[in-house]
């Protein structure tokens, strides 16, 4: 099979993954729908804002009645109340009368316009007018930010601070989001051991399942961990179809390279799955499976990703290749490619040239690019802690020079 460049690889994965629509919603409520993914439209009844209202602590009036104010020649009005953010006026507006009022409190019926406090003078009952305002000048219309009936929130977007004010705003209790994707996890290797237990010669912790545990989460999906697989193709076998019982989406690491303990491509085939790429132009991360399961009477056909072992390349292949497409089946609406931006790197930058390459490091303030220090290893976890960006020397490119422009990848939550 091919070996894809990496941005023709995200191509097809987009194109092999299935969008969320097939998942029925589900109704939660508003103060458990921080990071879920909207599901349906959401229409309120409610005019937003609610009503006319003041945007200043200041007198509300007819602007007709000061249209001459000045400085020099201000105008006198008569304050009739004073109206406090809550209840509404008692009384209406008649000529040469205003309303001291404040900051979201209703206007009164015949006002049309509200001056600051700032430019007028108090004296009793009265209050003096030094400018002549714009006719609704600091008044907020009803209606003026949204209309009722009209649609407030559109599917496919992850609910945050803003999005959950604006629907609690808007009196939205309850509302449908897509349910959690459920990614199954499985650590390939005979090697591996989990976190607890005392190491002999040669074994080392599974710490991919805990990384890709967080990048699943990160993502906004449910990671299921499901242990680690001896490198043998029975036990892999037995493992993957479990894991998709349990999943909306399966991901392994290790066992997909040349070696000969590496099962994962022949125990897919043996269980009838179609494999779409073996390979990609990427450094860290060569190798990388991406697979349809078969689907079966009780499970649809489903994606798997069988990503590299090296800790680094777990990582960053699932950062290219695997959040994109958990991004799509969760229910976005757009945005699932990585984020890229141009920066400049402060340090030079190495690569063989023969692949797209990703060297970790630092995004700091304006979009200087600080590479990790230390080897660039795959198997380097060491100085990958910190990272918050990958920056991409490309394919032909052997060196970017420190202060050159350099693509970077965004990585982590978002
Ligand atoms: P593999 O892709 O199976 O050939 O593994 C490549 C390297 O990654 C080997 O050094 C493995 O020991 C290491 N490795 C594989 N799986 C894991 C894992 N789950 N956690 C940490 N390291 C791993
Ligand atoms: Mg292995």
């Amino acid at each position: 099979m091919t070996r894809l460049e990496a941005a023709a690889a995200e191509a097809k994965i987009l194109a092999l993954t299935p969008s969320a629509q097939g998942r029925c919603p589900e109704p939660v409520p508003l103060t458990q729908a921080s990071g879920r993914i909207l599901a349906e439209a959401v229409t309120s009844n409610l005019d937003i804002p609610h009503w006319d209202n003041s945007a200043m602590d200041g007198y509300a009036l007819r602007s007709e009645d000061v249209s001459r104010a000045s400085p020099e020649s201000p105008v006198s009005l008569t304050v009739t109340q004073s109206i406090a953010a809550g209840p509404a006026a008692v009384a209406a507006i008649a000529p040469g009368q205003a309303a001291r009022l404040f900051t979201g409190a209703m206007l009164p019926p015949g006002a049309d316009t509200v001056v600051m406090q700032e430019v007028t003078h108090r004296q009793g009952d009265r209050v003096e007018i030094q400018v002549a305002p714009r006719p609704g000048e600091f008044v907020r219309q009803r209606g003026s930010f949204y209309q009722a009936g009209t649609p407030l929130i559109t599917p496919g977007i992850r609910l945050g601070g803003p999005e959950i004010a604006l629907l609690a705003a808007a009196q939205c209790s309850q509302v449908q989001v897509f349910p959690y994707l459920r990614v199954a996890i499985l650590s390939t290797g005979a090697e591996l051991v989990a976190i607890d237990t005392p190491l002999q010669p040669g074994q080392i912790v599974d710490s991919n399942q805990y990384a890709l545990a967080v990048l699943v989460q990160q993502a906004g999906a449910m990671p299921l961990p499901m242990g680690t697989v001896a490198d043998h193709p029975e036990a892999l076998a037995r493992a993957i179809t479990t894991a998709r019982l349990k999943a909306d989406m399966v991901i392994s690491s290790g066992g997909v390279s040349v070696g000969d303990f590496d099962y994962v491509d022949s125990t897919l085939k043996d269980l009838g799955a179609t494999l779409h790429i073996q390979s990609v132009a990427v450094k860290p991360g060569k190798p990388l499976t991406v697979a349809t399961l078969p689907p079966s009477p009780d499970k649809p056909a489903m994606l798997y990703f069988g990503l590299p072992g090296n800790p680094v390349s777990a990582l960053v292949s699932f950062w290219r290749f695997v959040e994109p497409a958990l991004r799509k089946q969760s229910g976005l609406r757009d945005h699932w490619s990585p984020c890229f931006i141009q920066a400049h790197t402060t340090q030079a930058l190495q690569s063989e040239g023969n692949r797209e390459t990703y060297l970790w490091g630092r995004l700091e303030a304006g979009c200087q690019f600080y590479p990790a220090t230390g080897s660039y290893s795959s198997g380097n976890l060491v100085n990958l802690a910190g990272t918050n960006a990958l920056a991409v020397v490309p394919l032909g490119t052997k060196v970017l020079a420190a202060g050159d422009p350099v693509t970077v990848m965004l990585v982590g939550q978002r």
